[in-house]
């Protein structure tokens, strides 16, 4: 078995001892952070232009069969919602493996939403994530490749950065939490990719020990839990895996985080007709919620092959909006982006759906 590793897998910290080891300056791995992180995409045209140590250094221990290799997906296909602003890219791993990440551009504001996982543990009725199972955890170098994927997009195409990050493609983050916890570092690190913490949303169907983790170590990132039930039975049959974190110590951890970090949690909430979109509804998640800082995003269910419910009548999402803004809370319906090329929430499944 190949004990090869990926250097966008390295932290900082990690690479400076790398090179160290090599008698290679520490003050060379700044160089390259910057090369891996930055200007990825004209990494092999910057290897002449490295310092001779440090050239060195990439032509002996990078590339096949040699210590470490780049993290660098293969695009397999990319669909455009009808509307141009949505695009989902399927990229191949270096096991071939396929997950999505997706691109969505609101008045030139560019957000990408990606995958922490290929296929998801969590099994909640309504995602085709969930519908695949799960196959494995994806290393910090796969979740930063697909930030980097897109920035290349971004810079190449617009001339623009990316501005904001959600995880909330194929995976549950927290199932993943070191993985992720070491990629958001390096994501936000001013010497790479540089994106604001405040501008970085990991999403949760509420791993409530992880939640925990999170307060305890402050983290410096938004938190959106998903949480579609108001009592236990009706979230038990949207999440099964809300079984083993009953609904009041989610809203216990959620106290925790929002009292340890002051920070707002944004709770997700897809509304299925008949399920769980009435104004009794409503009500119970009003009184749930009570005393926390929450902006509750209502979401109406995009369609998956497996799952037979349908998205709310719109009227009934707004009766919905206007119980839970009358008992004070911010609400705001989060438009529904490229669910014609099944690249909105919960229909990210990693299948080609339209030929590259
Ligand atoms: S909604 Fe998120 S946590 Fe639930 S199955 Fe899909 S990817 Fe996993």
């Amino acid at each position: 078995m190949s004990t090869a590793r990926s250097l966008h897998d390295l932290s900082f910290p990690e690479l400076e001892e790398e090179l160290a080891q090599s008698g290679v300056k520490k003050v060379h791995a700044r160089l390259l952070w910057r090369a891996l992180h930055y200007e990825a995409s004209r990494f092999r045209e910057n290897l002449d232009g490295f310092p001779p140590p440090l050239a060195r250094w990439l032509n002996q221990y990078l590339g096949d069969g040699r210590a470490f290799f780049l993290d660098q997906p293969e695009q397999v296909a990319e669909s455009r919602s009808s509307d141009g602003l949505t695009r989902k890219y399927l990229l191949r791993l270096r096991d071939g493996r396929t997950i999505e990440t997706v691109l969505m551009g609101y008045d030139r504001r560019f957000t990408a939403c990606v995958s922490t996982q290929v296929g998801c543990a969590m099994g909640c009725v309504f995602c085709a994530t969930g519908q695949m199972g799960f196959t494995r955890h994806l290393r910090p170098g796969e979740i930063i490749a697909q930030v980097l994927h897109v920035q290349r997009i971004l810079r190449a195409e617009y001339g623009k950065n990316l501005r904001n990050l959600v995880l909330m493609g194929m995976g549950e983050p927290l199932h993943n939490y070191d993985a992720v916890m070491k990629a958001l570092s390096t994501i936000a690190d001013v010497r790479g990719p540089s994106l604001a913490q405040d501008r970085i949303t990991i999403s949760t169907v509420g791993l409530v020990p992880a939640i925990l983790r999170l307060a305890e170590e402050k983290s410096p990132y938004n938190l959106a839990i998903s949480l579609h039930g108001a009592t236990e039975e009706q979230r038990r049959s949207l999440i099964p895996i809300s079984k083993k974190w009953p609904i009041e110590s989610l809203i216990d951890a959620c106290r925790t985080y929002e009292q340890a970090l002051g920070k707002r949690i944004f709770i997700e909430w897809t509304l299925i007709a008949g399920k769980n979109d009435s104004p009794e509804v409503a009500g119970q998640l009003a009184s749930l919620l009570q005393g926390i800082n929450v902006h509750i995003n209502l979401i109406p269910l995009n369609p998956t092959d497996a799952y037979e419910g349908t998205a709310s009548a719109h009227q009934a999402g707004l009766v919905f909006q206007r119980i839970l803004r009358g008992a004070g809370y911010p609400v705001t319906f989060r438009q529904r982006r490229g669910i014609d090329v099944a690249a909105g929430c919960g229909q990210l499944r990693s299948t080609k759906t339209t030929v590259p």
